[in-house]
């Protein structure tokens, strides 16, 4: 067949020239200027053409044009200038300038009368031109595809964005008056097309009619009981029934110490009930996360390793990151970063330096090689007699050792019974202000070594511990984490202005 005995066809049908060139297959720039691109195409355009194309693409300055009688059958006027101008309304209209996001996304959601009415058309170019129209390969490109190459960039300039897949995801659904007259039809031929295979209205989605409804598995004439072909052209333009927005995922990294012995590290529940009126998650989300979201409670927090509720973690600090999903903003000023960290640390619990935006796909170097990382710590221990000098002298370790840990008991109710070996890399003690009664040790672990069992040893279940290598009992007191050995995230001084 001709390209002009299609576009022939096609306009006695009453489809679009949008739509005309989606069924010469145009897949790119040709949607630019389409009078030009089908002229190109070597079809000619007429004087009707034109005008009906100024219809279509002209803007607001002609108020009193005639109203357009009829619209596209194929693609109910979803290329149509104003359906456009419904669209970057509707957009507009939704909260879209809460959310500071650079790029945004359009999934677009289309009534189900669309993919009837391709199908439609599919036959009916079948009838008009023979075998020339595959069965199993549709004759035009995909009003989904053509959505993308069309209207994604329209509406990208319009609001002044970028194209960005990790952008702010405006989800716009679509419904047309015709829709539901159309899928009930659709029932009846789907039990007449596919019997045995009795599906209730709800069960027929989008995904079924692209797999089932292809001339090589319905025939023509069954649909033909149900459904027009060709197509009609319809007396309105598809609308807007809503438009949803969500914000992308931002992520906030920094450093945190921990100046309490009574902090949990997230809330701590024990059957339903709090057993501590803070945590270092909710002081730190507090502060931070409404800068970002209204939807404050959706916000991860994770940090390399933890701390027990009695132990400090001091020196740089731990490194922690907030997944913050549906962000509005999507940047913080150093001013800005300052602000919250002082807000933090007004709770006098906890302390964070280097807030700072970063990469979404960075927030993982958080968990990555926890199980190698060192820890770095500081026990304060009691004896119960004087210390010697052998036990100092004892408790001097240079060179990297291994023990075996069972599961300590005080974690047995939520961690399974195991032994496990863990690699001990120097230990170095001394005797606080001359009490001989109290030692300092200096500590370098393995990540998940349990350091209150390495000091006391738990009945031999840690061995060798500290207990067993001077051979005398030995508890600690307090705990303080000194440094974690992650390079991450960069430090960042925000009291410095940029
Ligand atoms: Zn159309």
């Amino acid at each position: 067949m001709k390209n002009q005995e299609l576009v022939d066809y096609l306009m006695s049908c009453g489809v679009c020239k949008v739509c005309q060139l989606r069924y010469l297959r145009a897949r790119g720039s040709e949607y630019n200027d389409i009078h030009k691109s089908l002229q190109r195409l070597g079809v000619k355009v007429t004087e009707d053409q034109v005008e009906d194309e100024d219809n279509v693409i002209s803007t607001d300055e002609q108020p009193l044009k005639k109203p357009r009688l009829s619209h596209c059958s194929t693609c109910l006027g979803i290329f149509s200038e104003d359906f456009q101008r419904e669209l970057i309304e509707g957009i507009i209209a939704s909260e879209f300038g809460k959310y500071d996001s650079e790029g945004i996304v359009l999934a677009i959601t289309m009534p189900m009368s669309l993919q009837l009415r391709q199908l439609s058309m599919w036959f009916a170019l079948q009838r008009k031109f023979g075998s020339t129209v595959h069965s199993n390969s549709p004759p035009d490109v995909p009003i989904k595809e053509a959505v993308k190459l069309i209207l994604h960039p329209i509406i990208c300039k319009k609001l002044d964005k970028k194209y960005d897949a990790n952008g702010l995801v405006i989800s716009i659904d679509l419904r047309h008056k015709v829709e539901e007259e159309e899928v009930d039809k659709l029932v009846e031929l789907n039990r007449a097309a596919f019997p045995g295979k009795a599906l209730r209205r709800v069960e027929i989605s989008r995904g079924l009619l692209e797999k089932q409804y292809q001339p090589s598995r319905v025939k023509a004439e069954t649909f033909e009981k149900y459904l027009p072909i060709p197509p009609t052209a319809v007396d309105e333009s598809l609308s807007l029934k809503s438009v949803d927005l969500q914000g992308p995922m931002v992520c906030v990294a920094g450093r945190y110490r921990k100046l309490s012995r009574e902090l949990s590290h997230t809330p701590w529940l024990l059957q339903g009930v709090r057993q501590m009126e803070d945590s270092i998650e909710e002081i730190i989300i507090r502060s931070v996360g409404p800068h970002f979201t209204e939807t404050v409670p959706k916000i991860t927090f994770m940090s390399s390793g933890r701390e027990d509720v009695d132990v400090r973690c001091l020196g740089k600090g731990r490194p922690f990151v907030l997944e913050i999903p549906n962000s509005r903003r999507s940047t913080l000023t150093r001013e800005q970063a300052l602000a919250m960290e002082q807000a933090v640390d007004t709770s006098g619990k906890v302390s964070i330096l280097n807030l700072q935006v970063v990469p979404r796909e960075q927030a993982m170097n958080i968990k990555t090689g926890e199980e190698q990382k060192r820890k770095y710590y500081r026990a304060l221990c009691a004896l119960k007699e004087p210390a010697t000098l052998e036990m100092l002298q004892k408790l001097q370790i240079s060179e990297s050792f291994d023990i075996q840990q069972k599961t300590p008991i005080r974690v047995l109710h939520r961690r399974p019974l195991h032994t496990r070996p863990r690699t001990i890399y120097s230990v170095k003690a001394r005797l606080q202000r001359d009490n001989p009664l109290v030692l300092v040790i200096d500590i370098v672990t393995q990540a998940g070594t349990y350091i209150k069992e390495l000091v006391h040893g738990e009945f031999g279940r840690t061995t060798p511990s500290f207990s067993s290598i001077i051979g005398k009992p030995i508890d600690i007191q307090a705990l303080d984490v000194v440094g974690i050995d992650l390079d991450w995230p960069p430090e960042v001084d925000n009291s410095v202005a940029e």
